[in-house]
């Protein structure tokens, strides 16, 4: 059908990120125009469940008044001032405050900027300037996972573990190294079993960090669960195994939580699932349920004693956004926390993972099902071309194209991952909205079915 004036405009003038221009052109855009509760419409007025929360981000949904009125309120009272050089204001110094406290007082400070992607630069930068501050200047390489996402400026694409972040890029960056993905599933070696897959993990780390030297190896950055990776869940030893080896060599222990904050597995912040004791650690995404952008960085007492205390010849640690921190951004961070503990759902987030994990375990016995994999309010089905021997499809991500393309018809948006599905809804999804969800995408399954072969 005929492209409308603003799909036109956008195909001209608009070019998108991860996106094919030639292949916008044809498709054609979809214009999204406004969103109320896990939905969102089109111009069209089509309604659509939106089961990836935006990018894993939307936790309360998205028309929530509360986070308006807290913007409206911060920008008619002071709409922008900086943190630079002894200045501050009151809700930049409440979030760090509420950050620390959510925390339990793991962690002991917190640094703003815009985007997960700034704030893994700024881990980077964090982590160089306390070796250097320390006077072991040799301790910069930090290692991170294949599949792993950390964002997308030259050092955080670097971290990234997957080739578009690195083709075309002369990436990754020499001082940024990567170790296997942790995904038995696909990684495991015949009759390997879980507990012996984190084993021989944290051994491929061990033997990395020898190879590399020690006193070369600043830190490791994972997170707790993948999500752009595929929604990866590790063994359950995996995280101690990993910290154990780190603590061995006195590697710094990353924990990007930019998804998995927030209530998203069911628990506050992901690393109080798996045991994750990090001495830096990112949020972003659900931190505004991403109605305006925000990151921080948190540091231990380790990182923080460090940077805060130090008063030699390198200077001050020289590094910051002039939106770092931003009162309209940091005001509804603060509600949007307020909201998520009010309503309890981070409790909602565990309840509705458990109905939303075994109604999309209930399809492990279809044909095309490899695995389902999740935990919390996030999962993943891995469809493959043959059951028993795992095989993937040919080309790897038909599959996974054709259910995301499909799925709209339906009335879903959901991810592909190669030929993984991606699920990742608001926080305050209900059951029913959780069996409507699922049904819309096993009735988009039967659809795409005949490309199976
Ligand atoms: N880290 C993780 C775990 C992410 O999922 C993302 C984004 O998806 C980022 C970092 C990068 O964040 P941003 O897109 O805000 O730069």
């Amino acid at each position: 059908s005929a492209l409308s004036p603003i799909q036109n405009r956008d195909i001209s003038y608009h070019l998108h990120p991860y996106t094919n221009a030639v292949k916008h052109a044809q498709v054609g855009p979809r214009v999204i125009e406004r969103g109320q509760g896990i939905y969102v419409y089109d111009d069209q007025g089509r309604e659509y469940i939106e089961g990836m929360s935006g990018l894993w981000s939307v936790a309360v949904g998205f028309n929530e008044p509360r986070l308006v009125r807290a913007a409206a309120d911060q920008m008619g009272k002071l709409p922008f001032y900086h943190t630079f050089s002894h200045k501050t204001h009151t809700p930049s110094v409440e979030l760090a405050e509420k950050l620390v406290q959510l925390t339990k007082g793991r962690m002991r400070s917190a640094f703003f900027t815009n985007s997960g992607s700034e704030a893994n630069d700024t881990v980077i930068k964090m982590v160089w300037y306390y070796n250097n501050a320390l006077g072991r200047t040799n301790k910069k390489k930090i290692i991170a996972r294949n599949k792993g996402y950390h964002g997308v400026t030259v050092a955080s694409a670097s971290l990234t573990g997957l080739a578009p972040n690195h083709r075309g890029f002369d990436l990754p960056l020499a001082q940024m190294k990567h170790v296997s993905c942790p995904h038995w599933y696909r990684e495991g070696q015949p009759g390997e079993t879980e507990e012996a897959f984190a084993t021989r993990m944290a051994a491929e780390l061990e033997t990395l960090i020898l190879e590399e030297g020690p006193d070369t190896v600043a830190a490791f950055i994972g997170e707790p669960v993948m999500g752009a990776g595929g929604v990866i869940v590790p063994p359950a030893t995996y995280w101690d195994k990993i910290q154990a080896v780190c603590r061995k060599y006195d590697v710094l222990v990353v924990a990007d939580e930019v998804i998995t904050g927030f209530g998203r597995l069911g628990t506050m912040f992901g690393s109080q699932k798996f045991g994750i004791e990090p001495d830096i650690m990112v949020l972003s995404k659900q931190i505004t349920s991403s109605y305006l952008p925000l990151a921080a960085v948190l540091l231990g007492d380790k990182v923080h004693s460090v940077i805060a205390r130090y008063s030699g010849e390198l200077g001050t640690f020289g590094h910051g956004y002039t939106a770092s921190g931003h009162p309209v951004a940091t005001a509804v961070a603060l509600e949007n926390i307020r909201i998520i503990e009010e309503r309890g759902l981070v409790e909602n987030a565990a309840r509705m993972g458990e109905v939303l994990q075994s109604s999309l375990r209930a399809l492990n016995d279809h044909p095309l099902v490899g695995e389902v994999r999740g935990t919390g309010l996030i999962a993943a089905v891995e469809l493959v071309a043959d059951k028993n021997t795992r095989r993937p499809f040919d080309p790897l991500g038909k599959m996974g194209a054709a259910i995301f393309e499909k799925a709209h018809e339906h009335g879903l948006i959901v991810r592909g991952i190669q030929d993984s599905i991606a699920f990742c809804p608001p926080l305050i999804i209900d059951e029913q909205q959780v069996h409507d969800m699922v049904g819309r995408y096993v009735d988009t399954l039967e659809d795409v079915r005949s490309l199976a072969d």
